[in-house]
């Protein structure tokens, strides 16, 4: 059985994986060498220098593009690096439309690197698909969507959107970290690209910066190849052997995230010190349609805002937690708590911020895969 034909979870152990060719290594070798030798100028065996190819590297990007039913995988030093390689197809007068509720490093990139290069940002909530059409002009060259959104935790339609941008010859590249492939695979719905912090789930254990890509066109994974050698901003081998050995256990991970952080956001929605929980999974979450949808399952990541809306109030729980460790980043096999205005989206102006939710008193939980028990503990005495 070819491997194009396996399920989910096989592909997350076997996809696009084989035992390495010189002694059989069941995992990739972890080649940590920046060249090749040649036995006569020219010939090599399909590696020449590791800024274009590194034998560990193409293992990740195999695993990646297999798992996002892609066809080509682009791995990075970094999910920004990714992003950035994306940007690099567009020429100065290029428009691009982006989710307005956005990474808050996606966001400084885009309006405090690109823009400086005359690239021009738009920014919907692309819940009304005629909103987001009419914003289309002459130059609009790429949609750029965040779903589920960080930390607000909206869900865009990929499908819908993925209509207009066919309708009007655009890209569609989706920043699928939050998802993962195991949940969402934004190829399959219509996007041209789909991008991941690997940093996130897909290594998952917090402990290394990756990014990557996949596309299903060979045309544009030239385009991206060539961006990825010319620039590059590449994942280095050791990196490279880390975020597949986490790609392992990509599903077995997501399932408990998922069930975790079901429990956890049930016991948030009926804490009385809470106002209101952000989570897809609920019924009256007002996108929750579109992620039974689009998603096999609702993710990991929960945010939240305590009763009265107090900046120190938030400032006290999240102090507080002790199982919750607060730092930066989501992901990973433990949990994280967040105060986004301050920390990962802190680089947008507040009145901006505010305007999509994130107020100050917004807390942003990374649901962890240890006893659910354990953490509404932990969540209960941080709220008393
Ligand atoms: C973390 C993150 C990024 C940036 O990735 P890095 O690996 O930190 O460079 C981009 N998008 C989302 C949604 C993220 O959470």
């Amino acid at each position: 059985m070819g491997k194009k034909e396996l399920k989910f979870n096989s592909k997350a152990i076997h996809g696009g994986q084989r035992p390495d060719a010189a002694y059989g290594a069941v995992m990739p070798p972890i080649y940590q060498t920046s060249t090749y030798a040649q036995p006569t100028p020219g010939a090599h065996k399909g590696y020449e220098y590791s800024r274009g190819g590194n034998p560990t590297r193409t293992a990740l990007e195999n695993a990646v593009a297999s798992l996002e039913n892609g066809s080509f995988g682009m791995a990075f030093g970094s999910g920004m690096a990714a992003i950035d390689a994306v940007l690099k197809l567009l020429l100065p007068g290029d428009e691009v439309i982006c989710t307005s509720d956005l990474y808050g490093g996606s966001y400084r990139l885009f309006k405090g690197v690109y823009e400086k290069y005359g690239v021009k940002f738009r920014f919907s909530d692309m819940v009304d698909m005629e909103e987001l059409a009419s914003q289309i002009t002459e130059n609009t060259k790429l949609i750029w969507v965040e779903t589920p959104t960080n930390p607000m935790m909206n869900i865009i339609d990929i499908e819908a959107v993925s209509k207009i941008t066919k309708q009007h010859n655009l890209l569609l590249a989706v920043d699928n970290t939050f998802a993962t492939p195991y949940l969402q695979r934004p190829l399959d719905l219509g996007a041209d690209i789909v991008m991941h912090s690997a940093t996130k789930y897909l290594a998952g254990h917090s402990d290394v910066v990756v990014g990557a890509l996949a596309v299903k066109d060979e045309k544009l994974a030239d385009q991206l190849y060539f961006v990825q050698k010319s620039s590059g901003g590449i994942c280095g081998p050791m990196d490279s052997f880390l975020t597949l050995r986490g790609i392992k256990t990509l599903h077995v991970r997501m399932q408990r995230h998922c069930e975790n952080a079901e429990l956890v956001a049930k016991y948030l929605e009926n804490h009385p010190k809470i106002d209101k929980v952000y989570w897809p999974g609920f019924e009256h979450h007002p996108n929750h349609k579109v992620a039974k949808k689009q998603m096999e399952g609702f993710g990991g990541m929960i945010s939240f805002v305590p009763k009265g809306r107090n900046y120190e109030e938030a400032i006290k729980i999240v102090e507080n937690l002790q199982l919750f460790t607060l730092a930066e980043s989501l992901g990973g096999v433990e949990s994280l708590v967040g105060h986004p205005a301050s920390m990962s989206h802190g680089s947008i102006p507040k009145e901006e911020r505010e305007k999509n939710g994130v107020v100050d008193a917004l807390i942003r939980l990374s649901i962890g895969i240890e006893d659910a028990e354990d953490l509404i503990n932990d969540l209960k005495q941080a709220l008393n």
